[in-house]
């Protein structure tokens, strides 16, 4: 591959918009701009070969432009891989839109860039992320059918936290298995880190389990009240990740396991909801094989919210959407396993099988020409 003999200011020249970093054999990038709204997004269609891509639209105030197409990249990749690996018909996109949603966000901001997937006929489905709400897509919805996470007043799926969080459990449970021997969380040590849509889910089920729960966020008050709720203990040192721990459950911001954070962590499981949580997924990925943490791919445990819109694409209901997402469960145990037979990293094993899938599919798909 050319990343592995050519320096990254030599990529730069050799390949100066193919050669980004992120990009991955991405299918399609689509720049969006409407002065009179003030929109600046950048579409990703990463790979299409399961299924049309789908994948959430961020808002975020991003420093340079250059962030804004690193993200999307590497956030429409990662889509590609939950979609195979949870064995849905969908390819992996994203959005995103340069801005405070708090400053520039507005319903003609919103539908012009609905127009701008309805131009994509399908190709990409957008869905919800930071800086969006669900009356957002209903936004959307008036000038594009190709969006999911709408209102279920309006036929949609409702909010996919809930069930994002079961999914979280689902494979933090498989991963206690597989580092235990035995998957009951009762009197277990959990770290929950952000205690949001997900995380707050997450420790109302792992709290009815037993488990011993030390929440922590930078909003107190939700601090608070998530500890009134549930009967949990809020977190008061000053270093959360040298916390003597059984699993630590990141559902806040990505790349927390980095080269800091991983010499102090004392803990024998990582399951968590936040994206990417590995700064460098090779690095970081071996270096917890190195020390024995037993990894839970983060977009294979947090896929119930994919699972949850894709309801809305492929007709099922609430039964489907649970069983597949318990389904999370059986997946990370097998991965783990894979993992461990073949001395690869958990994440690579995950990827493995979701190329795998999509390698099949391609090859069917040329087989029918
Ligand atoms: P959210 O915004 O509702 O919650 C995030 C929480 O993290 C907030 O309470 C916030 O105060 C807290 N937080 C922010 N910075 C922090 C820090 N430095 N330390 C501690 N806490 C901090 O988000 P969410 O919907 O609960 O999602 C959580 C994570 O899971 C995100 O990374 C998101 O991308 C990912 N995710 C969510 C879904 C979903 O269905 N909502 C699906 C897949 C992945």
């Amino acid at each position: 591959m050319i990343t592995e003999v050519l320096s990254i200011n030599e990529l730069k020249k050799e390949a100066p918009v193919f050669g980004q970093l992120s990009f991955d054999n991405h299918e399609q990038v689509v720049f969006c701009q409407d002065k009179d709204t003030g929109l600046k997004a950048i579409i990703g269609v990463h790979n299409t070969i399961l299924g049309p891509a789908l994948g959430g639209t961020r808002m975020y105030d991003y420093k340079t432009e250059w962030d804004a197409l690193n993200d999307v990249l590497r956030l429409s990749r990662g889509m590609t891989y939950k979609a195979a690996i949870t064995g849905l018909n969908l390819g992996g996109g994203k959005a995103v839109i340069m801005g405070d949603a708090k400053k520039i966000k507005t319903p003609e901001l919103m539908r012009r860039f609905g127009k701008f997937v309805h131009t994509l006929g399908g190709k990409y489905y957008t869905a919800e992320d930071v800086g969006m709400e669900t009356s957002d897509m209903d936004t959307v919805r008036e000038v594009t059918p190709y969006v999911t996470g709408i209102s279920e007043a309006k036929g949609g799926a409702g909010n996919p936290s809930p069930v994002t969080a079961y999914g979280v459990y689902m494979g933090m449970k498989a991963a206690t298995k597989f580092a235990y021997g035995d998957d009951n969380l009762d009197g277990k040590k959990i770290l929950v880190q952000g205690i949001g849509h997900v995380g707050e889910e997450l420790v109302r089920l792992t709290s009815k389990e037993g488990a011993k729960v030390i929440i922590s966020d930078i909003n107190e008050e939700r601090l608070t009240s998530v500890s009134k709720a549930y009967g949990v203990e809020i977190y008061r040192g000053d270093d959360l990740y040298s916390e003597a721990a059984d699993i630590y459950a990141p559902c806040a911001l990505g790349a927390t396991v980095n080269d800091e954070t991983i010499n102090k962590l004392k803990v024998k499981v990582i399951a968590g909801a936040a994206n990417n949580q590995l700064a460098n997924e090779d690095a970081h990925g071996a270096l917890l094989q190195n020390k024995g943490i037993v990894y839970a791919p983060d977009f294979l445990i947090n896929a119930g919210g994919i699972i949850n819109v894709y309801a809305e694409i492929a007709g099922y209901g609430r039964e489907q959407i649970m069983s597949k997402t318990e389904n999370i469960y059986n997946t990370t145990l097998d991965i783990l396993n894979r993992a461990k037979a073949t001395s690869i990293t958990t994440n690579v094993a995950a990827i493995r099988i979701a190329e795998d899938r999509i390698n099949a599919r391609k090859k069917e798909q040329k087989s029918a020409l």
